[in-house]
């Protein structure tokens, strides 16, 4: 079937699909330092994605470097385990609370798949509860109720909201085995226990929503959820993908003190290597093989040279202030951006975890879920203002949009103050071009 695009060896120009910038479509990029990166046209932007949330250490982080420059002495010791595995092992479970055994996989999507499958095995039931707006990866039992579904679900009589898709070619049947519920209800949540408990494997979520900008859990919501989960028999799995790694060595499920059975994390636990894990509580981990009959391999899984770089992350994590100093240019973002925003009177919320921003255009009061965020989000505006600093001030994914929530800013350890209060007068002269009328 020829098409207009027939010529084209990548779909949409790139191999990568989160290359294409939304509406600014792909970007090439010739190289990455610090926390900029150079365009092909040779000018310099300031990175405000970095690697999706992984690069925390920055693009050319000699900690990354050194680590694997030593990993490729030893041969690519493709698939073998190593004294290196074993010690990442033991510093992982001495610093994430869940954590009494790891496997590792290579993403992130794998990670949740794969503790849906350990939550299945051990609890022989069906059903995962997730929450609309929070992202898993794309696997087809999770791709439900997401920031690309057509548009939040209403609500159904049981708590539950219709099955949303998230991506065409899933299997209408795999929504049945999911039940899509609304961020912080709390009602919601004892409502789909009360009636489906008995089927419950597990409830999964974002501790801190931050793939719907940042909507961190209301006081006591977790404790419910955690309450919930054991008496009903279910398991509680924290995706810390995004939260992992970025606020202390312990992750979200350290800060906000609710200890899950399971946990996935990938991103900032490599801080640009591919490298992803699941970790628990060994009565569940042993369901494993070779422990147990549970299946988690690959012909990628605990690569040697990711392996080495993710204990040089941890090591270098324990041993220096960059949490501190991500947290001082996290704070100055902050404030900056609070005060512009008051100053052109544009309506915004805005909270932050970890170096990642949230800020909510639109929003007058705390948003507690997606349809809050959804439904005042200007995504016309966003998506203008994002052109703009873009194009004419070389901010490169400031601000971003998705297709109706934002995507939160990301800070590293080499963002600087300097670069912090330079974007916010770019950001200050930009707004004046852009006009918000809603
Ligand atoms: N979980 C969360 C919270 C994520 O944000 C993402 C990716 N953005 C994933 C899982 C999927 O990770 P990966 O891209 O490594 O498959």
């Amino acid at each position: 079937m020829a098409s207009e695009f027939s010529q084209e060896t990548r779909v949409g120009k790139v191999l990568a699909g989160w290359n294409s910038l939304g509406e600014l479509g792909p970007i090439q990029i010739k190289r990455a330092a610090g926390a900029r990166v150079q365009l092909e046209n040779g000018k310099w932007y300031d990175d405000y994605i970095m690697g999706w949330g992984s690069c925390l250490l920055g693009h050319d982080s000699e900690v990354i470097a050194r680590s694997i420059r030593k990993s490729l002495r030893s041969g690519y010791l493709q698939q073998y385990e190593t004294a290196s595995h074993e010690a990442l092992g033991n510093k992982f479970c001495s610093v994430v609370p869940c954590a009494e055994k790891l496997r590792l996989v290579n993403s992130g999507l794998e990670g949740t798949m794969y503790a849906l499958r350990i939550a299945r095995a051990v609890t022989g039931k069906r059903l995962v509860v997730k929450f609309e707006g929070h992202f898993h990866g794309l696997n087809d039992v999770l791709s439900w109720n997401t920031d690309t579904s057509d548009s939040c679900g209403e609500f159904f009589q049981d708590g539950s909201l219709k099955r949303m898709a998230g991506t065409v070619g899933l299997p209408p049947e795999s929504s049945q085995w999911t039940i899509p519920v609304s961020w912080n209800d709390e009602k919601a949540v004892a409502q789909v226990f009360e009636i489906y408990g008995a089927d419950i494997a597990a409830v999964i979520l974002e501790p801190i929503a931050l793939n719907i900008g940042c909507l961190k859990p209301a006081p006591g919501f977790l404790e419910k959820i955690r309450e919930l989960t054991k008496r009903h028999g279910a398991l509680l799995i924290f995706d810390e993908v995004l939260t992992g790694f970025r606020d202390n060595l312990g992750g979200a499920q350290k800060k906000l003190n609710v200890t899950p059975d399971l946990a996935v994390y990938g991103k900032a636990f490599g801080c640009g290597v591919p490298i992803a894990g699941v970790a628990g509580k060994s009565e569940f981990m042993d369901v494993i093989a070779p422990r147990g009959p549970l299946q988690i391999s690959g012909t990628n899984t605990g690569r040697y040279f990711s392996v080495c770089a993710a204990l040089a992350v941890i090591e270098h994590l324990e041993g220096s202030n960059v949490f501190e100093e991500v947290a001082k240019v996290e704070a100055r973002l902050k404030r900056n951006l609070e005060l512009i925003f008051r100053d052109h009177s544009i309506p915004c919320q805005i909270d932050s975890y970890g170096g990642r921003i949230g800020v909510h255009i639109g929003s007058d009061k705390t948003p507690a879920t997606m349809a809050d965020v959804a439904r005042v989000y200007p995504v016309d505006f966003a998506n203008n203002l994002f052109s703009v600093l873009t194009k004419k001030y070389d901010l490169y994914g400031f601000l971003m949009p998705l297709a109706y929530c934002p995507e939160p800013l990301t800070l590293s350890a080499c963002h600087t103050l300097e670069m912090i209060d330079s974007a916010s007068d770019r950001l200050n002269e930009a707004l004046r071009e852009v006009p918000y009328d809603h």
